[in-house]
């Protein structure tokens, strides 16, 4: 009798990978699952993890672990050997990172395969037939993806060789169409994906700017200066002097933990309005500029006006403050990133 064999599948959260898991769970076989979170996440995968991924393992009965890309992931990003798609994303590179990690987690628990929930041709960098062989060559992972919803469109596996698993169980979806996922899907009672599986920032045209923006300006970035790309508007004011401008409380809150020793903040003193960081490398010149943009997101009822703005410097150097006009949108064009 053949012995019982772990898999380990790649758990997004999203509808693919929730069918994938489905699949397997008809398989006699032992399934874990593991969720990658990143700096370029959008379903707030801090820490916790995505909330669908928890919930989907949760109630398959499985175990999850949640592995978080560290900053090596940003050395792949920042360099992919493989190039990048229509904006900053570097699928084959990060896909590669990702199942290297895989493997790694995978030897770690005793398993012997590794599962996804990718579909062929769905996307049009990663996961076409030559993109797929690469990214299995580079992780060290020939024959060992098994991706149960395209199983039947494309070679036989390890796994499916060896009788680990019966192939006869598994689908033949390619495309970028999604109905026989959502069909299954509902058929089976597949619930809580609504992660999608593009949540990912660098698809994003506008954080992908400001992420080329920041690879110019600090070639040597980390994981702190990405988190400030996601948090208000932003305004190149200098090649290396930068302003954002909250666009909420939550944001200005956000903007204010996030203020180094050396940066700058800015509020209005006399009326409601953003919060705005400015950082960067001799900042100082920038400080009547950063204050007007400040004042022209205020509630500043006369704009032709001078109001008074608080400029706070490092700690214990107390506030300044500024009389400016606010900035008119003709004055900002060209700054915004
Ligand atoms: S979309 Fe983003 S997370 Fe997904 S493979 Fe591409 S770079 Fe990686």
């Amino acid at each position: 009798m053949s012995e019982k064999k772990k898999g380990l599948l790649l758990l997004s959260g999203g509808l693919d990978s929730a069918v994938a898991l489905h699949l397997m769970k008809e398989q006699d076989i032992e399934l874990e699952a593991v969720h990658f979170t990143s700096h370029f996440c959008t379903c707030g995968g801090k820490g916790g993890g995505c909330g669908p991924a928890s919930k989907i393992a949760e109630s398959a009965g499985i175990k999850l672990h949640i592995v978080s890309k560290g900053e090596d992931y940003l050395d792949v990003i920042k360099k992919p050997k493989h190039g990048r798609g229509s904006n900053m994303n570097a699928c084959i590179d990060c896909r590669i990172y990702s199942f290297r990690k895989a493997k790694e987690l995978m030897e770690k628990i005793g398993a012997s395969f590794i599962v996804t929930g990718e579909v062929l041709d769905q996307r049009p960098m990663s996961q076409h037939r030559k993109a797929m062989l690469t990214i299995e060559k580079e992780a060290e992972l020939d024959g060992l993806i098994l991706r149960p919803l395209s199983a039947l469109v494309l070679e036989e596996t390890f796994p499916e060789k060896a009788g680990w698993v019966d192939r006869k169980k598994f689908k033949n979806i390619s495309g970028r169409g999604r109905k026989e996922q959502l069909s299954f899907a509902k058929e089976k009672g597949v619930k809580d994906f609504s992660c999608p599986a593009g949540g990912c920032l660098l698809t994003d045209p506008q954080f992908s700017r400001r992420f080329k923006d920041l690879m110019e300006d600090k070639p040597e970035f980390g994981s702190k200066d990405v988190a400030l790309l996601k948090y208000g508007r932003h305004f190149r004011l200098g090649e290396k002097a930068k302003l954002a401008v909250g666009r909420n409380q939550s944001e200005n809150e956000i903007l204010e933990q996030m203020k180094g020793p050396a940066d700058l903040t800015f509020v209005l003193a006399d009326f409601n309005g953003p919060l705005a960081l400015l950082t960067g490398e001799n900042i100082k010149k920038y400080t009547e500029f950063s204050a007007a943009i400040t004042a022209r997101y205020g509630d500043v009822p006369d704009r032709e006006s001078r109001v008074k703005v608080e400029m706070t410097g490092p700690a214990g150097t107390g506030k300044i403050l500024l009389a400016v006009r606010p900035a008119k949108d003709a004055e900002l064009a060209g700054f915004l990133i």
